[in-house]
């Protein structure tokens, strides 16, 4: 049993609470509290930290690569590939003013796409692509080339089976762990409470107010309930058109002959990688085992990992001598249509779930949108 003290402070009753203490739950947190100071937030999470994508991405400051955007307009069409561009610039520009970039190991370091035989893309075909992204771009990044062709620097970096490389020099690349120990530094600072290590099992409308029912021998009121559980989304409210997509990553131990720096993209989004110092973070190859990887489960597999292997050892670093020093996944949000679902589900109970591949760049932009709708 809980002792009156404990459940008149850390437990109290508040005005909202936020399920899920990611990207996502952290920006709302910030833009509600910066929209009314007086409001009492607890912020609970299942995990001893944030443990969904937040902590476990490859920390790319991207809003979309050529090859990726161009298969979004086939897929959303143009408007709806654009609105996400924008979220995530946007998004990208206020993670940049709310923290000083050695907090958050912030680098503008440009990115690239990789382009490989395999693709059959010509070199015709890629000109047209991006200079029709870069002409629906200008609105957004002010640039009159986001991206450009960059061949020459393909036998700089020493990449092998790559015949086009295409730059964006507005990319950048930080420390996830870091951006999330900062939000939730400042959060805290703005007086939100932040609670680990519960899991929310169900929640409902009682007597006027949300009771959250937990694993732990209290339950939680509030007024108004925030659900940002993104991949997870499901398995509180099994309605929503949320699904859990694994993404695997292997680190390589540090390589002091490393050529190039920043973030690369493959495949329309599905490899990726970039430095971390002197070592290379490689992620991606979803596409290889969508099924097996359609998961909650936070193991790596060898089918996946084998596949980064090749790529790195072939593609990225051919010849090189290396180990493989880190190996972890995370579980991202994905569902029938590539946005996220901002709603209010029933009266006083919202929901921002289903970031994708690119959150670290939306959350500010959904936090915002939160804001807006939910006071
Ligand atoms: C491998 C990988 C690489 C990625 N790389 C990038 C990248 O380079 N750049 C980029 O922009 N994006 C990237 N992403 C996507 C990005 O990380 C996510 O979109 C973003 O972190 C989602 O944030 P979130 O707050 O919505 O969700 P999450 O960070 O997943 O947070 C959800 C939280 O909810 C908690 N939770 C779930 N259920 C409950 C419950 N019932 N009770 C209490 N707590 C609960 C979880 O513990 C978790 O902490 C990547 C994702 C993955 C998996």
């Amino acid at each position: 049993m809980f002792s009156i003290w404990e459940k008149e402070s850390f437990y109290a009753p508040k005005d909202i609470v936020i399920v899920g203490s990611g990207f996502v739950g952290l920006w709302s947190a910030y833009f509600l509290k910066k929209k009314d100071p007086s409001l009492s937030i607890t912020i609970i999470d299942r995990g001893i930290i944030p443990t969904g994508a937040s902590t476990r991405n490859a920390g790319f400051s991207c809003f979309g690569s050529v090859t990726e955007l161009m298969a979004d307009t086939l897929n959303i069409g143009e408007d709806k590939m654009l609105e996400l561009v924008e979220m995530r610039y946007r998004g990208l520009k206020r993670i940049r003013k709310t923290f000083r970039s050695s907090d958050i190991a912030y680098e503008e370091a440009g990115g690239y796409e990789l382009v490989t035989p395999y693709q059959g893309i010509g070199i015709n075909l890629l000109r047209s692509n991006i200079d029709w992204l870069n002409q629906r771009l200008k609105g957004i990044t002010g640039k009159t080339k986001t991206f450009q062709v960059s061949d020459s620097k393909i036998s700089q970096f020493g990449f092998r089976e790559v015949n086009h490389l295409i730059e964006n020099k507005l990319e950048g690349e930080l420390h996830s762990g870091k951006l999330c120990q900062k939000l939730l530094q400042l959060v805290q600072s703005l007086g939100v409470t932040v609670l680990n290590n519960i899991e929310i099992k169900h929640f409902g409308h009682v007597n006027g107010r949300i009771e959250l029912e937990t694993n732990v021998p209290t339950n939680l009121y509030c007024n108004k309930l925030l659900v940002c559980t993104n991949a997870f989304a499901k398995q509180l409210l099994p309605d929503l058109d949320v699904e859990p997509a694994r993404g695997q990553i292997l680190v390589t131990s540090p390589l002091p002959s490393l050529k190039w720096k920043g973030t690369f993209h493959y495949d329309e989004g599905f490899y990726y990688f970039r430095d971390l110092h002197n070592r290379v973070l490689l992620g991606g190859a979803r596409n290889k085992a969508f099924e097996a990887e359609h998961t909650y489960d936070l193991s790596t597999t060898a089918l996946i990992q084998d596949e980064l292997e090749r790529f790195l050892r072939e593609v990225i670093l051919p010849g090189q001598d290396l180990q493989i020093e880190y190996r972890w996944s995370g579980i991202m949000g994905t569902g029938g249509e590539k946005k996220p679902v901002l709603r209010e589900l029933s009266q006083n109970i919202f929901c921002a779930v289903r970031m994708g591949g690119m959150g670290v760049a939306l959350a500010p932009q959904v936090g915002k949108w939160v804001a807006k709708n939910m006071i």
